[in-house]
């Protein structure tokens, strides 16, 4: 019999990676991401670039710049930092659009412009998706609504 189990300890190359959950139900709003942060110096900011992704799935960006900034008074739905870019084809199938069609304007996709237009299964809003061609393909997680919890799976 062996006394009790050692403490488990992660080796420091390891990267933790974490889940975004809803906090209104808990469901899992996306796979088990790895997140490189803006501050890290060895992180290269995601190039912008219309219609395409800024981040390989599986992997999102902690950005300490919005990925919009409203030229009027009021600031744009999405001027809040930090602020994660995770690529959309991460998301599970508990996210879908909001029922509210004037969130989910656009050119030929979705802008984002107006505000949340993600909702989780629970109707909680929960992010911004955007598609559009005047975009990068990106959806980004209210902070109020969600959070990050550390998978301890062993998926990959
Ligand atoms: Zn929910």
């Amino acid at each position: 019999m062996r006394e009790g189990l050692r403490p488990f300890t992660l080796p420091l190359e390891v990267v933790m990676k974490k889940r975004l959950i809803c906090n209104a139900c808990g469901a899992e709003l996306t796979g088990a991401l790895r997140i490189l942060s803006g501050k890290d110096p060895s992180v290269t900011s995601p190039e912008h670039v219309d219609r395409a992704p800024l981040t390989e799935p599986g992997v999102a960006f902690k950005s300490y710049e919005p990925i919009m900034r409203s030229f009027g008074d009021a600031p744009a739905p999405l001027e809040f930092t930090p602020q994660y870019w995770l690529n959309p084809d991460d998301l599970t199938d508990a996210v879908g659009n909001t029922p509210d069609n004037q969130h989910l304007s656009g050119c030929c996709g979705m802008g984002g412009f107006n505000g949340p237009n993600q909702i989780c299964r629970c109707g909680a809003e929960i992010g911004t998706l955007q598609t559009d061609c005047v975009t990068p393909r990106v959806f980004i997680p209210e902070p109020g609504k969600t959070a990050w919890i550390e998978n301890f799976g062993t998926e990959e």
